[in-house]
């Protein structure tokens, strides 16, 4: 007889090929079994409700939660508990924002420190990649690091410098030997800095202006330049919020001829257009910036060709008197969405044809690949369980501000229709969420990657 902690009744889960009924059974925080009619006296049991789709616990790889010395601007407990209401189990927190920012052990083992005390989703924490600490790379390795994050232009905060090509190119060679990957905000600095500033001294600060100050030239040329220091010092690249099919393209001819590069774009690409930004205002303010609606199609056609290989949320909010005024380029730039990007992306799949089982590998298996987080992303026997279950929903269903877990709730998603309702997320077998509350307890765990030598 076999012996579960817990049985998850009644859904229709979702698996890299189909999505099919069946329980899932859980044992010491692992999934034990997949199947019909699974049984076991002594277990507890959650039956869902009719309709029910059972999802593997979405990672998001790209978020900010600014913890520690930022924390009034979101937080451990307060980001953490929003990805949990969004059907996550875990996340990738960047190495900037945070004051200190992530750049040497000590900063690593300070924020994995607050982490363990209040975050409940699992998490794995990028290093940063600047010209002030390419002698850390090892040592933040040593600790952990799911990669090194670097920005190919500035990062709005003075602590954590751009990545010239001169350290971008040493600092890919460096994670190279380390077998770590390289994330790069993939925009040429020369020619942001020059538009926004020429734009300023003119006082041309409305929204079009801000977004015609970060062309789709931009992000084409530092993208094709980062996939060239990666061919050179054989470094894994991989390239975050990609706003442009022009982008994609230019990742998948790379990999088409051998180089170990993968990109991700986040659900605002997807879905909103340069007129929404004049509508909504600074929460909408962005970098890459949102886009015309033809390149926001285009983005569509590479996500659904599969040449786009995972969805993050890019979840970086601030005060709301930093998102809020008329001169866009003084605004801060960050749209907060880590609740929302699962209910958002299974509404746009939806209409777009997206199947299930994509968008599970999207949101969370190909993270775990890509990433090498082991027992992870997929909703198969001995992997951790880590799972949310959410329904379809009829009619206009944003998430009620009472809901919205970030810790300033506005954001661009306030008045976006959901076709799709997250009732429920487990942790490794534990609820961390259920019918609107969340668990009080922390318990997430720092991710280290996996090297290939220790096997997956
Ligand atoms: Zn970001």
């Amino acid at each position: 007889m076999p012996r579960y902690d817990l049985i998850v009744r009644n859904g229709t889960v979702v698996t890299e090929w189909e999505a099919t009924p069946a329980d899932v059974a859980v044992a010491d925080g692992r999934i034990a079994a997949v199947g019909p009619e699974l049984a076991d006296a002594a277990a507890e049991e959650i039956v869902l409700p009719s309709g029910a789709i059972v999802l593997p616990g979405l990672i998001d790889p790209h978020v900010h939660f600014n913890e520690p010395g930022r924390a009034g601007w979101e937080g451990w407990q307060t980001g953490s508990a929003a990805l949990a209401a969004g059907g996550a189990t875990a996340c990738f927190d960047m190495p900037l924002n945070a004051h200190p920012p992530t750049l040497d052990a000590a900063s690593f083992a300070e924020k994995r420190r607050l982490a363990e005390a209040s975050s409940c989703v699992d998490f794995a924490l990028w290093g940063g990649l600047t010209p002030a600490n390419l002698d850390a790379l090892e040592a933040l390795a040593e600790e952990g690091a799911i990669g090194f994050k670097a920005f190919m232009s500035s990062a709005g905060t003075d602590d954590f410098p751009y990545a010239d090509d001169d350290t971008l190119l040493r600092g890919m060679a460096i994670a190279a030997t380390l077998d770590l990957p390289v994330a790069v905000h993939a925009e040429n600095e020369t020619l942001t800095r020059a538009l926004a500033d020429r734009a300023r001294r003119e006082g041309r600060t409305g929204w079009r202006d801000y977004l015609q100050s970060r062309p789709i030239v931009a992000e084409v040329e530092a993208i094709g330049r980062a996939i060239a220091f990666a061919e050179e010092t054989e470094c894994r690249l991989h390239i975050v919020h990609v706003s442009t099919g022009r982008g994609v393209a230019q990742v998948a001819a790379a990999r088409e001829r051998g180089v170990d590069v993968t990109c991700e774009t986040c659900p605002h690409y997807l879905v909103f257009a340069e007129e929404d930004v004049e509508r909504i205002g600074a929460l909408a303010k962005c970098a890459p910036p949102i886009r015309d609606g033809a390149t926001r199609d285009d983005l569509w056609s590479a996500l659904l060709a599969g040449e786009i290989d995972l969805l993050a949320s890019d979840h970086s909010p601030a005060p709301p008197a930093m998102k809020a005024g008329d001169d866009a380029f003084a605004a801060w730039g960050g749209i907060s969405g880590c609740q929302h990007a699962l209910p958002v992306i299974l509404t746009e799949g939806d209409r777009h044809g997206l199947a299930l089982s994509r968008i599970a590998a999207l949101v969370a298996g190909n993270v775990a690949d890509r990433f090498r987080v082991a027992g992870k992303g997929r909703i198969a026997v001995g992997n951790d369980a880590d799972l949310s279950w959410v329904m379809r929903v009829d009619g206009w269903n944003p998430i009620p501000a009472a809901g919205v877990r970030y810790r300033h709730p506005a954001s661009v998603w306030d008045d976006v229709p959901l076709g799709y309702r997250v009732l429920g997320t487990i942790r490794r077998g534990e609820t961390i969420f259920r019918e609107g509350v969340v668990s009080d307890r922390a318990g997430g765990r720092l991710l280290r990657p996996v090297s290939p030598g220790h096997g997956v």
